[in-house]
């Protein structure tokens, strides 16, 4: 069993209501309502293409349980879980910004922040060798006292903590490649210099003017955080110079105990809410290099857990060729999108990409985590 994938999933993932695209908007807004974008959809069909494939069978399933309010108070202040449940058993509300929900969604977050514990437990305890959890609402950007862009509970963070303060493990690298970035996150860890958290993002989408490079902790914490954003319409190469040169020396200077990676698959070709160029392809290969920076560093313990993505036509086939590689499985799907973008997938580093990443780099090395912090 040491040698498979374990996958989270669980059917109530897809019943969290996320309301109305619009629902945040002001009440003389002129819009025709339109369900959000942050879709069970999108999630259901990910987890579908992976049972036709004929993956699901060679995963290990592991069951979600909901995380405590002991356990999502690590990070949120008992007021806010406290509203949300409240708003949950009422008739719904919005969590912060950008968060509406409807009934039931607390139970729904609950399982979600859970999910992800689980199978971190499950790499952990030696289970499994690493690990998907296509979890929904996503958590990246919420924060101790509200919800924020979709994200309810923080997710990867509080996996983070779990990990720590439950199980023993040090130092917890994230590797966020969502195309936003992941303030929340960054905010947990901002001055605790045994989490290392990275962002790969696109430059000033969400929140606007969060996750410049300049941002890097502070105090104790000051060079666990690393911020990479790269201009719109970055692909490719730009993920994989950032990761070249980034993120992995950044990885082998901390030396994690375990990886997570904040897994949004919004830096799609197709994502109408990111601008960015990568193919299934391309999730593929960063997720080839995570699992070798995890293998040598780690023996191996990587967690992803999903975050956003919107395309739910394209979703799929960046989140199966993610746990294809996981599993070391080769489904001989193909990515009925990628003939006609190879042309995207080749697409040479441009000049404004590589100057982002140099100039992310030349931070990074100055930043990198002190020796003393080790
Ligand atoms: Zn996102």
């Amino acid at each position: 069993m040491a040698d498979t994938t374990g996958w989270v999933w669980h059917e109530r993932y897809a019943w969290h209501d996320a309301r109305g695209l619009m629902d945040s908007a002001p009440p003389e807004a002129l819009f025709e309502p339109e369900p959000s974008l942050e879709s069970g959809v999108t999630k259901r069909r990910f987890r579908n293409l992976v049972d036709a494939s004929g993956l699901l069978g060679r995963l290990v399933a592991i069951d979600p349980r909901p995380a405590g309010d002991e356990v999502l108070a690590w990070i949120h202040d008992p007021a806010y879980i406290e509203d949300v449940r409240a708003r949950s058993a009422a008739d719904g509300g919005d969590a912060g910004t950008w968060t509406p929900f409807g009934r039931g969604t607390y139970d729904v977050a609950a399982l979600a922040a859970g999910g992800c514990i689980a199978a971190a437990d499950a790499v952990a305890d030696g289970r499994v060798r690493n690990a998907y959890a296509l979890v929904r609402p996503p958590g990246h950007h919420a924060g101790p006292a509200g919800g924020s862009g979709y994200c309810v509970f923080s997710n990867v963070a509080l996996t983070a903590l779990h990990l720590q303060r439950e199980r023993g493990v040090g130092r917890v690298a994230i590797v966020d490649w969502d195309v936003h970035h992941g303030n929340g996150t960054q905010a947990t860890f901002w001055t605790d210099p045994s989490v290392l958290a990275i962002s790969l993002h696109q430059d000033g989408l969400f929140p606007v003017g969060s996750g410049r490079r300049e941002e890097t902790g502070a105090g104790e914490g000051e060079g666990a955080t690393i911020n990479v954003p790269l201009p719109a319409g970055s692909g490719r190469a730009a993920y994989l110079d950032a990761f070249d040169r980034v993120v992995r020396p950044a990885l082998d200077r901390f030396a994690p105990e375990f990886v997570l990676v904040a897994s949004g698959l919004d830096a799609s070709m197709c994502d109408p809410l990111g601008r960015m160029n990568l193919t299934s392809e391309c999730f593929g290969v960063l997720t080839d290099r995570v699992l070798d920076a995890a293998g040598e560093l780690c023996d191996g313990r990587l967690v992803l857990c999903h975050e956003g993505g919107y395309s739910s036509a394209y979703v799929p086939y960046c989140g199966l060729a993610i746990v294809e590689r996981l599993a070391g499985v080769a489904t001989g799907v193909a990515d009925p999108y990628l003939d006609d973008d190879r042309t995207v997938a080749a697409l040479p580093l441009r000049a404004d990409e590589s100057a982002a990443v140099d100039a992310a780099a030349r931070i990074a090395s100055r930043a990198w985590p002190r020796s003393s912090s080790r």
